[in-house]
């Protein structure tokens, strides 16, 4: 008998398995998330299966709403323990037994983006919020997972945007949960003026707060600091702008607006890591391509059989030479292919997938010679300007009788 039933249960389990989708799994979270995950993890979700946003679709419907009991049962220390332990069918009984109220989806949507649980048309939008955000040069390169912290205006979690420590709300006395009040102004006698305005003992949300919330002070709001990951892809262009959809300031009045990222490039700056110390962090970026000064001596400029390693943005090496014999005139411009920044998305067989890196040589000379090697240097222009000299002034039909020799090799 016993056999038996362990058998029965045996076949009972993969069944439950399948009738609900587990819910670590369903906001795409690690058993050992903490607090600060599921509500990112539910930002994220609720919104992109909002049914405003999947109109018609049943499907995403449904998962909106498995997404809203997901994130009531991982939210709730209690019942998260409940169903680490038991799994839904342990959530269910203790929900029996007078645990937690469900939330209705729309409602703990509009806990976190205001507006009522819906940000479709008609709906009242709160203002967009833009921010620059600064990363160095090699992250445009590479491409790089950032994280940025903005402060803004959310609705306070302690009372849920209802600005009461209790959750009750009184229907305002003067307006009768209007929200509005008639005024009648005498503009002379016998004449009146009706005019509707903004009712002042509720401020127009038509009821009022006794027990104050005391996160909140009444006002449903609170400043917070809140963090977000921002996805630098390769080549990426600076300047331009990425957008978080109803991230902007929370109001229970309102659907948030969008918080709008402008991406921009950060000064260089000579860091302490390896990584920051390459050639590339300060190389200069024009669209597709990024531009370098190189140095040259003298001797290397004009005799050639020298070499130089460019360390690039991600660190490999970009070799630089020239074999004896050839010349560098001062501000040549030498067009390395490949070497420049990535294309934005490339796709395969859609031209290069990376810009050039343009490298000015720049000539300096010594100011300053042993004396030795001077004689030697002299000695050898000496002999080679009576030979093959020119006569620069003769040469642009200028007069001849100066004091001492003006003349070029
Ligand atoms: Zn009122
Ligand atoms: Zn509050």
């Amino acid at each position: 008998m016993l056999l038996f039933s362990a058998l029965a249960l045996l076949c009972v389990l993969p069944l439950i398995a399948l009738a609900a989708e587990d819910y670590y799994k369903l906001l795409n979270l690690d058993r050992d998330a903490d607090d600060r995950q599921i509500k990112k993890a539910y930002r994220k979700l609720s919104k992109q299966w909002h049914p405003d946003k999947n109109p018609g679709n049943s499907e995403a419907e449904a998962k909106f709403k498995d997404i809203a009991e997901a994130y009531d049962v991982l939210s709730d220390q209690e019942l998260r323990q409940v169903y680490n332990q038991h799994g839904h069918e342990g959530v269910k009984q203790r929900r029996q037994g007078g645990g937690a109220a469900r939330h209705n989806p729309f409602d703990l949507f509009s806990q976190f983006f205001g507006g009522g649980g819906h940000f479709g048309q008609g709906q009242r939008r709160g203002p967009n919020m833009e921010v620059r955000i600064h990363v160095p040069l090699r992250n445009f390169y590479t491409g790089a997972d950032h994280e940025f912290k903005v402060e803004k205006q959310a609705i306070c979690d302690k009372c849920d945007g209802s600005g009461s420590e209790d959750g009750v709300r009184d229907t305002c006395h003067k307006c009768n949960g209007q929200g509005m009040v008639v005024q009648r102004h005498q503009l002379a006698p016998g004449i009146f003026q009706q005019a509707q305005m903004q009712c002042d003992v509720c401020g127009g949300k038509g009821s009022t707060v006794k027990n104050k919330c005391k996160r909140c002070g009444g006002s449903r709001v609170v400043r917070t600091e809140e963090q977000f990951d921002l996805a630098v892809e390769k080549g990426m262009p600076k300047g331009i702008r990425v957008t978080y959809e109803n991230e902007a300031d929370e109001s229970p009045d309102y659907a948030a607006g969008d918080l709008i990222v402008l991406l921009m490039e950060k000064d260089p700056e000579l860091g302490v890591a390896e990584h920051e110390r390459t050639d590339g962090t300060f190389f200069r970026r024009k669209d597709t391509h990024l531009h370098w000064r190189e140095v040259l001596s003298l001797r290397e400029a004009w005799m050639g059989d020298w070499t130089r390693n460019l360390t690039h943005l991600d660190g490999h090496v970009v070799h630089l030479f020239r074999p004896r014999g050839q010349v560098i005139q001062p501000g040549t411009v030498e067009v390395v292919k490949g070497e420049g920044m990535p294309i934005w998305r490339h796709e395969e067989g859609q031209g290069p997938a990376f810009g050039d890196l343009h490298v000015e040589y720049v000539v300096v000379l010594p100011d300053a010679m042993e004396g030795g090697m001077e004689k030697e240097f002299w000695q050898v222009w000496e002999k080679w300007r009576k030979k093959v000299g020119v006569d620069l002034g003769r040469e642009f039909g200028r007069p001849t009788e100066r004091v001492g020799r003006h003349d070029e090799l």
